[in-house]
């Protein structure tokens, strides 16, 4: 097979500030493997969860370096290309992870939810998120989703370097604009709050009691994960029995060892392909989470909908997804994902079901 990378760049229309910094555009690769006819395509790009970070321009390196030895070698079967895999890191094997389940999904003309059998009907609705600013600002931002969509799973970014106070009061802000909201429209609106790690055990503890008033359904990663796995779990099960609403490990937790580490602290985990690998490990962690009786989200970075088109794929698995990357950009380059009211559907057509709007320039 051969493989040939392309950069792109992404651009949000509006910039997203976390507890780690404000991200305004970021470059992504796209990666082609084309074999017998048949061409599949995988994104990949940098990301940072504050204990671990890849840059774009380091997985660029990697898969040139790896693209001449797979020159040899046919796509499928899948497994005889695990060690190979195995070699990457996480975000470079994400990309050719990607671009080998769709040219197995095109080979054999079947979207991948159906060749794992998964019901398209049992999605959810995602969540849209709302970044760190002044109150007004994150206000104007939720007016400006629901002009774009009927979103009713809010997911709130706190963890501010402005404080605790800065934090209760974007809380008390969104939550009466949701209240509002469910007035107005009759129908269901929810709250999530994600930390981003930007809080400490005493900040954690004391923000349980204004998040629980507050009507907040679910709170993410609320310490900063630590690179020792006993510590970082540690975080989570001293905070576990006071946590009047599901928690979720997100930067924390990339791959299936994470996620059995962190299982007995835990309600749910955010799966996302970059930190995981790609699609393979993905779906073993979905199950196995449900398997468990945790509750499944499946989340992104500054992703164009190739990347959130391959996580849609398996939304039939999925309590709490939060796929609105791609629709905060200006300039996503591919076509194929479907949005009905705020459910993100897994596509219909063969692989990932994803197609590029038009072709890109030269492969790098
Ligand atoms: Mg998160």
């Amino acid at each position: 097979m051969r493989c040939r990378l392309h950069r792109f760049p992404l651009t949000k229309a509006v910039p997203l500030a976390i507890s780690r910094g404000t991200t305004t555009a970021v470059e992504h690769l796209l990666v082609e493997l084309e074999h017998d006819g048949v061409t599949g395509l995988g994104e990949t790009g940098g990301f940072d969860t504050g204990h671990r970070r890849h840059d774009t321009e380091a997985i660029a390196v990697e898969l040139e370096a790896i693209a001449p030895r797979l020159e040899g070698l046919s796509p499928e079967p899948l497994q005889v290309l695990d060690p190979l895999l195995a070699e990457l890191s996480p975000p470079a094997r994400c990309g050719l992870d990607l671009a080998l389940h769709d040219w197995w999904g095109r080979r054999l003309g079947q979207p991948l939810h159906r060749l794992w059998s998964l019901d398209p009907g049992a999605c959810a609705a995602t969540s849209v998120t709302l970044g760190l600013a002044p109150p007004a600002a994150v206000l104007a931002r939720l007016e400006r989703w629901w002009a774009q969509l009927p979103a009713s799973r809010i997911k709130l970014k706190l963890g501010s370097p402005d404080g605790l106070d800065h934090d209760r009061r974007l809380l008390e802000v969104v939550a009466g604009a949701i209240e509002r909201r469910r007035q107005a429209t009759g129908g269901p609106c929810e709250l999530q709050v994600d930390a981003n790690g930007g809080w400490d055990l005493p900040a954690a503890r004391f923000m349980l009691e204004p998040l629980q008033r507050a009507g907040v359904v679910l709170l993410e990663q609320p310490l900063p994960p630590l690179a020792e796995p006993e510590r970082d779990a540690a975080g989570f099960a001293a905070l576990r029995p006071h946590c009047p609403m599901p928690l979720v490990a997100d930067e924390s937790c990339w791959d299936l060892p994470d996620l059995l580490r962190l299982a007995p602290h835990v309600d749910g985990v955010n799966i996302k392909l970059l930190k995981s690998g790609g699609l393979a490990e993905a779906l073993l962690m979905a199950r196995t989470a449900r398997r468990l009786g945790l509750g499944v989200m499946l989340g992104c970075y500054s992703d164009a909908s190739l990347l959130n088109g391959a996580a849609a794929q398996l939304l039939p698995l999925v309590r709490w997804p939060d796929l609105d990357s791609h629709l905060n950009l200006v300039d996503d380059p591919f076509v194929g994902l479907e949005l009905r009211g705020d459910i993100v559907m897994p596509a219909s057509a063969p692989g990932l079901g994803m197609a590029l709007r038009e072709r890109l320039g030269e492969p790098c």
